[in-house]
């Protein structure tokens, strides 16, 4: 299982959250997906190999230059195209990427589903999505959204999500790896530093529950209150 995410890469954005993955590839997986964000979000996502993925990602148009990619390592629900990552809220106007577990999901879906939304996936995971969109809807800016959906969530995570308009990536972690690679004008997040470091050697290990936001002009990180922190930005010596 694992997570790719990149900013500021142009028209490579796809290959480069491809080869994210097939570096991450060593964790094991049963499924994998991309999804890229501009006005609109693009979400390819397929059960199977990578290959397989690359076939569908060949033959769609898939436009943005934030973009996240995810390996998935089946916890609940089989693996299948349905639910494999990301996952999106019903508008399609977010998507997420997850590995790891939410304990308490069935209570959240349920919760949502009383309210009328209509899950397209077994997976603990698209409670993320569902969350967010609601409030989006209530008015919360993305990264209050994004916020917002996270603070009812119990258990292991490492997730990265999209919003369409937003041009960010928000990410966060909690039990589970997430690093960030800083380049000039190219910003990444992964689970593991291999998937970058082709292009940086400079990381920021993110800590237990914080937060960060890649934008096209910049990254920030926030401890789990919301207040923006100074990490310390680390250079990797080892080569893949
Ligand atoms: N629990 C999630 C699922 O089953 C994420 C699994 C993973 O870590 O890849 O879809």
């Amino acid at each position: 299982c694992g997570i790719i995410g990149c900013v500021g890469r142009g028209d490579r954005t796809v290959e480069t959250l491809l080869s994210g993955l097939s570096t991450l590839e060593y964790r094991g997986y049963d499924s994998a997906g991309i999804a890229l964000a501009n006005g609109s979000i693009d979400v390819v996502k397929k059960q199977g190999e990578l290959d397989a993925l690359e076939q569908v990602v060949d033959t769609t148009t898939l436009s943005g230059s934030v973009g996240i990619g995810h390996t998935r390592w089946s916890t609940h629900g089989p693996p299948s195209d349905r639910n494999a990552h990301p996952h999106t809220d019903t508008e399609g106007n977010v998507a997420v990427v997850h590995n790891g577990i939410i304990e308490n999901y069935q209570e959240l879906r349920d919760e949502l589903e009383r309210e009328g939304v209509v899950f397209t996936s077994d997976t603990d995971s698209e409670v993320v999505p569902h969350l967010m969109a609601r409030s989006l809807h209530e008015g919360a800016s993305p990264r209050d959204a994004f916020r917002d959906a996270i603070s009812q969530l119990e258990g292991s995570y490492a997730i990265a999500a999209v919003v369409a308009g937003a041009d960010t990536i928000f990410a966060v972690r909690q039990d589970s790896p997430l690093v960030l690679g800083i380049d000039d004008d190219a910003y990444y997040l992964a689970s593991d530093v291999p998937a970058f470091l082709e292009y940086t050697r400079d990381v920021v290990y993110l800590e237990d529950g914080q937060f960060a936001e890649l934008r096209a002009d910049g990254w920030t990180v926030f401890d789990h209150e919301g207040t923006e922190t100074t990490p310390t930005v680390d250079t990797v010596e080892w080569s893949a």
